[in-house]
């Protein structure tokens, strides 16, 4: 097989204080990967700036004219890591064989691409990074999504545990996620769903190297309920199991009522009454509420509006400046 030309897509949000140290790792990656012969020598690392308020685009330019490996997608406001992330993929694909997609922060082992490749060059088409040690997370991170996982895999979905966007696509996968047009994204989701074969590369999970997370609390839990109700229609599911018991339990609540009364029992009720006034009413404003989130999806999906907007590509500047001229 002919060395194949590597794309390393990272997406960026405010990450000037890891940049310079991002671009020095994977610089030394690829540059080591073309030394033995494991990669094509134009092989490169794609910045995708997510709209940063801070440095991080002209720290990119800069790198891009002093680095031959750097290259960067301005994108013209923040889309999300999501979207982002596919930016820099659709993007990348194009002139790749294969792309291995990474975080900015150097939490995931910029040593374990290596793996990637050689397990590409065994012929697989996607290879998922795998976190072993999870201990530089904090206790509840890691519960959470370690629930998370449990959850998503009982409502029958597939997806890989302890696996974030660490991982490497060949072309052709690239090019057949590229047909699936959700306006949803949770790419961690999808990928499993095209099937191609894939394999697992084991790494440990380390702090990150400077910077703090993009990723709050409110934005995880956002992000794990987009997940759910986009891959699973199963809550919605649920609150007919729901409705079906209440049904049950008020049938039984009617003929111990019925019975009291011919027995001439003193049936007051109020309290019972109230409760179950109120109860019901939580229940069907859940329900609700839960339906209307799943119309809210179809709706965005409708509505297909574009998931990012470039603003700005820098590649190949000696080819552009020599035909600028
Ligand atoms: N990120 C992004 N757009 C956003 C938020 C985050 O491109 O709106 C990038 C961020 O720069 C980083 C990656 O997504 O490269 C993961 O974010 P982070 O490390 O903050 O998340 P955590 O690891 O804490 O879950
Ligand atoms: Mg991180």
């Amino acid at each position: 097989m002919s060395k194949p030309i590597l794309t390393i897509v990272v997406p960026c949000y405010n990450e000037e204080e890891v940049l310079p140290e991002t671009v020095f790792q994977l610089s030394e990656v690829l540059d080591s990967l073309i030394t033995d012969q494991l990669i094509a020598p134009n092989s490169t690392v794609l910045f995708v700036d997510d709209g940063s308020k801070d440095a991080t685009w002209s720290l990119i330019e800069r790198f891009h004219l002093a680095n031959s490996f750097i290259t960067g997608l301005k994108l013209a406001k923040n889309a999300g890591h999501q979207s982002a992330l596919l930016a820099g993929l659709l993007q990348a694909k194009e002139y790749s064989d294969c792309v291995v997609s990474i975080d900015a922060d150097l939490q995931d082992d910029t040593s374990v691409i290596r793996e990637f490749i050689k397990k590409f060059h065994e012929g697989y088409d996607i290879v998922y990074g795998i976190r072993q040690d999870r201990s530089a997370d904090t206790l509840f991170k890691r519960a959470t999504a370690q629930g998370f996982y449990k959850l998503m895999t009982s409502l029958g979905v597939k997806i890989h545990y302890n696996h974030a966007d660490f991982r490497l696509m060949s072309k052709r996968t690239l090019d057949n996620l590229e047909k699936f047009q959700e306006v949803n994204l949770f790419l961690r989701g999808l990928v499993p769903l095209l099937g191609f074969p894939s394999t697992q590369v084991y790494y440990d999970r380390k702090e990150r190297f400077a910077g703090e997370s993009k990723y709050p609390l409110r934005k995880m839990l956002a992000f794990a309920f987009d997940g759910i109700t986009s891959f699973s229609v199963t809550p919605i599911r649920l609150v007919t199991v729901m409705g079906f018991m209440l049904f049950a339990l008020s049938v039984v609540a009617a003929i111990y009522a019925i019975v009291g009364k011919l027995l001439g029992a003193n049936v007051t009720g109020w309290t019972s009454l109230i409760l179950s006034v109120w109860f019901i009413g939580g229940v069907q404003l859940l329900a609700i509420g839960l339906i209307g989130e799943y119309i809210g999806k179809i709706y965005k999906e409708v509505k297909q509006r574009p998931l990012f907007v470039i603003e700005k590509e820098l590649r190949e500047h000696t080819l552009a400046d020599e035909t600028a001229n």
